[in-house]
């Protein structure tokens, strides 16, 4: 981690990788910003990189190691 940065603007985001997931659902109701949505209709799980603040409560809880924290706007 650069050392100008501090820890309040070190920002995250999540990474969905598609095919390790397998729709269990245990991360949504973990997400407090609305940031994952289960698409019933075609039972796939989307994620709204907008709407996620990078809490990583969802990475924990994925059991399929699908959901992944990345820097953001590190070059
Ligand atoms: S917990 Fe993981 S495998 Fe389950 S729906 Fe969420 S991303 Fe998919
Ligand atoms: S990191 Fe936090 S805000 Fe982003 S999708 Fe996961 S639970 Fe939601």
């Amino acid at each position: 981690m650069p050392s100008s940065l501090t820890g309040s603007e070190v920002r995250y985001r999540v990474h969905l990788e598609e095919a390790l997931c397998d729709g269990c659902r245990l991360c949504l109701p973990l997400c407090k910003q609305g940031a994952l949505i289960w698409v019933r209709a075609e039972r796939e799980l989307l994620l709204d990189p907008w709407a996620c603040d990078g809490c990583g409560a969802c990475v924990t809880a994925c059991p399929n190691g699908a959901l992944s924290l990345h820097t953001r706007g590190n070059p």
